[in-house]
């Protein structure tokens, strides 16, 4: 298999960018589709293509000459932009997925990768905080939180009928909280690692020790490492598995302790302030059982480990913005920045 060709959709994207590099260095042809190039680096893939995947068209186009497919192309972000756009994540995500799977099968297209989500899961059973980790079957009877969700479980029926009644082997994993460098980290879709990384940063940096977290921080999930996840993947591709598998870390944490933790790899002490946001289900883990069984591997990068390089790329991102941000100021706005007592002149979050 190491010769196939391969579509990344989404490969603009935090996992997608990853992944491109990954299967390029494991020797596949790759071609990258998204409707914006990666935002940090350039791309891996041999070919990159500007493509909006709603567009049947286009995801025809996508798929010409392709052996396996990798279906990442999603409208997300984290919990503020998850629950404040169902109409628009409902209305696009359906179009990308059922267009993208179709026109994967006209082409004869082998295999289908899906990327769903532990927002699936029902909300009656991520009530507390001390939460029960939730096994893939606990999907049903279904009662997703968001229309990000609702979706999600959509396009896995679709793959599993693609499967049975046109024989392209498919195959869904359900990601729990993905995060590492080179994801988005801010702008209304990061998610909570990243965003919180941010906070730490500004207040390393600014002196300002405040962080601001959404509700009272005792909601609790698990977060897993980018390169663990793009193991798991490759695994899953390459197994016989056709049901979705949970894909995650198994250690839970309150967003009161990630944000510890951060605080710890920057070396500094924060005050956390506790504001309205959305906060998403009150707690979710992930039960590894059958992704030991099936994979005969689980995520081995600990949270401390792989935030701390998270932490350290998002500082220097920050470091880079505040530069520029000095930079571009008009110069009276950077004149006043020198008197005394006059505090900051750069708008910070
Ligand atoms: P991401 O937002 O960084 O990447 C998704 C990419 O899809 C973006 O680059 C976006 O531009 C692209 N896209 C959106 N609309 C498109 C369109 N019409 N045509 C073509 N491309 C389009 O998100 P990610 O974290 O890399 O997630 C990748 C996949 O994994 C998504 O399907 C997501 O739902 C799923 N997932 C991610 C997580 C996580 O924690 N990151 C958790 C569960 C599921």
């Amino acid at each position: 298999m190491g010769h196939a060709s391969v579509l990344v959709t989404g490969a603009g994207g935090f996992i997608g960018h990853h992944l491109v590099k990954f299967l390029k260095k494991r020797g596949y042809w790759v071609r990258g589709v998204d409707i914006k190039e990666p935002e940090f680096e350039a791309t891996a893939a041999d070919e990159f293509e500007l493509l909006d995947l709603r567009r049947w068209d286009n995801c025809l186009q996508a798929t010409r000459g392709i052996d396996h497919v990798y279906a990442l192309a999603a409208d997300m972000g984290g919990m503020g932009f998850i629950s404040a756009h169902h109409a628009q994540i409902l209305h696009n995500n359906i179009l990308i997925n059922t267009h993208t799977i179709e026109a994967a099968k006209v082409n004869g297209v082998q295999r289908y990768f899906y990327t769903s989500s532990a927002c699936v899961y029902p909300e009656y059973l991520q009530t507390e905080a001390e939460v029960t980790p939730l096994k893939e079957e606990d999907a049903y009877p279904a009662q997703p939180q968001d229309a990000y969700g609702w979706e999600k479980l959509i396009t896995e029926h679709l793959c599993k009928h693609y499967m049975e009644d046109y024989g392209m082997q498919t195959r869904t994993v359900r990601f729990h909280n993905i995060f590492g460098p080179l994801g988005t980290w801010e702008g209304g879709r990061e998610k909570a690692p990243a965003a919180m990384c941010r906070k730490v940063a500004y207040a390393k940096l600014t002196g300002n020790p405040e962080i601001e977290i959404w509700g009272d921080g005792l909601q609790t999930r698990s977060f897993c490492h980018i390169d663990d996840c793009l193991e798991g993947i490759y695994r899953l591709m390459h197994s016989d598995h056709a049901e979705p598998l949970n894909l995650g870390q198994d250690r839970m944490v309150t967003i009161n302790q990630l944000v510890d933790i951060v605080a710890e790899i920057a070396d500094i002490e924060v005050v956390k302030k506790h504001i309205d946001g959305p906060m998403g289900v009150r707690g979710r883990n992930s039960d590894n059982s059958r992704l030991r069984e099936v994979l005969g591997w689980e995520p081995q990068i600990s949270l401390e480990e792989g935030l701390a390089e998270t932490y350290q790329w998002i500082e220097a991102e920050v470091r880079a913005k505040m530069a520029r941000r000095t930079a571009d100021a008009p110069p009276v706005a950077r004149q006043r920045k020198t008197v005394p007592g006059m505090g900051r002149s750069i708008n910070m979050p």
